[in-house]
C-alpha cells in the first residue's frame, strides 16, 4: 500500500483551563491520500475543528498539549518549527474557513491579498502575482476577473468572497486543503456551486481535502471517506457510501435521522438527537455517547456506562460501539424507517 499523504496517529489535543484539562481530541487516527476528500462530521465541540488547527499548527501553543503523530508527506508536523510550519501553510497545505469576511482583510483589494500570498511563497514579482490573482479568480468563476481583482472584499457578495478565499487558498497549488465549514454561511444554491467548484479544482490540482462539517448532507456531496467524531473521538469511519447507507453507530443514525432526505417522503418528521454534546472537561464514563443513546439497555451488564468501546477498523471501516453486528443491522433497519405523521 502507498504511504498516505496525510497520516494522523493517536492524536491528542488537550487544553489547560482554570477548571481542568479539556480533552478536545482524544486518540484520533486517519490517513488521507492525494486527490481524495475526507469528510469529518460531528456536532459543535466534537473536536473536528481542533483536529485541523493542530494539523495546521495554528493551536494556542501556550495552553495546548498536542501528542501523537501528524505526518504530511512523511514530515512530522508536530516536531516542525514555527518557521517550517509557516512555510508549509499557504504552499503545501492551505485552508478555507467558514467566514470569508473575517478571513479577508477589509483594507486591501482581493487581488493584492491573493497576490501577496503567492509572492510570499514563490518570490514572484508584483506584476506576476497580479496576473496569477486574475487567473485564480477566473478559475473560481469570478466574472470579469481582470476588473474585479481590484475590488475590496465588501464589494463582493458572500458567495464571491468564499470563491475569492478558495482562490487564495489554492494560489500556490497546495497538496492539502483543509476546508472548515466552508459553505455553512451560504445559501443552498451557492453551497452547491462552491462544492462543485472544490471538486473541479481537486480534479485539476490533485489536492487532498479534509472537509469539516456538521452536516451529513454536505458530506454526501463531497467526501470519498467519512470520519464521524463525537466527544473528541472517532466513533465511525468508512467510505461515504458505507457510512451513509449502512451506518454502524447509533450517533451516526441520529445524525441521519436529524437531516432531511431529498428522496424520501416530505411528511417524515425529523428527529434531532436528544440531549447535549458531552463536556470534554468531565466526559461521561464508558461510551461517551451513552447519556444520549437509545440502545444502552440492549447491551448487557451496563457495559455502555462502564467500558469505552474500542474502534476496530478493518480495511478502513469500523465503528466504536458495544452492539453486535446483528443488533446494528436490526436496529438500523428499524431506525431507518420512521413512520410518517
Ligand atoms: Fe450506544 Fe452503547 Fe453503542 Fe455507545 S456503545 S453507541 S451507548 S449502544
Amino acid at each position: 500500500m502507498n504511504t498516505p499523504f496525510l497520516s494522523v496517529r493517536d492524536l491528542r489535543v488537550h487544553f489547560s483551563t482554570e477548571d481542568g484539562v479539556v480533552k478536545a481530541v482524544d486518540g484520533l487516527s486517519f490517513d488521507l491520500a492525494e486527490g481524495r476528500t475526507l469528510g469529518i462530521v460531528g456536532e459543535s465541540g466534537s473536536g473536528k475543528s481542533v483536529t485541523n488547527l493542530a494539523i495546521l499548527g495554528l493551536h494556542d501553543r501556550d495552553h495546548t498539549a498536542v501528542d501523537g503523530e501528524i505526518l504530511l508527506d512523511g514530515k512530522d508536523l508536530l516536531t516542525a518549527t514555527e518557521r517550517q510550519l509557516e512555510r508549509l501553510r499557504g504552499s503545501t497545505m492551505s485552508m478555507i474557513f467558514q467566514d470569508a469576511l473575517a478571513s479577508l482583510s477589509p483594507f486591501h483589494t482581493i487581488g493584492k491579498q491573493i497576490g501577496e500570498t503567492y509572492r510570499k511563497h514563490t518570490g514572484a514579482s508584483r506584476p506576476a502575482a497580479r496576473s496569477r490573482a486574475v487567473e485564480m479568480l477566473r478559475r473560481v468563476g469570478i466574472p470579469q476577473p481582470d476588473l474585479r481583482v481590484d475590488d475590496y472584499p465588501h464589494q463582493f457578495s458572500g458567495g464571491m468572497r468564499q470563491r475569492a478565499m478558495i482562490a487564495m487558498a489554492l494560489v500556490c497549488d497546495p497538496r492539502l486543503l483543509i476546508a472548515d465549514e466552508p459553505t455553512t454561511a451560504l445559501d443552498v444554491t451557492v453551497q452547491a456551486q462552491i462544492m462543485d467548484l472544490l471538486k473541479d479544482l481537486q480534479q485539476e490540482f490533485g489536492t487532498a481535502i479534509v472537509f469539516i462539517t456538521h452536516d451529513l448532507g454536505v458530506i454526501s456531496h463531497v467526501a470519498d471517506e467519512v470520519l464521524v467524531m463525537y466527544g473528541g473521538r472517532c466513533v465511525e469511519r468508512g467510505t461515504r457510501s458505507e457510512v451513509l447507507r449502512t451506518p454502524q453507530h447509533p450517533y451516526t443514525w441520529g445524525l441521519l435521522g436529524s437531516m432531511p432526505s431529498l428522496d424520501g417522503p416530505v411528511d417524515v418528521p425529523l428527529s434531532p438527537i436528544p440531549g447535549l454534546p458531552p463536556s470534554l472537561l468531565n466526559p461521561p464514563s464508558g461510551c461517551r455517547f451513552h447519556p444520549r443513546c437509545a440502545f444502552v439497555a440492549k447491551v448487557p451488564a451496563g457495559l455502555c456506562v462502564t467500558d469505552s468501546p474500542e474502534l476496530r477498523v478493518t480495511a478502513g471501516r469500523g465503528a466504536a460501539c458495544h452492539l453486535t453486528a446483528g443488533q446494528r443491522r436490526e436496529f438500523f433497519t428499524d431506525y431507518a424507517t420512521p413512520q410518517p405523521n
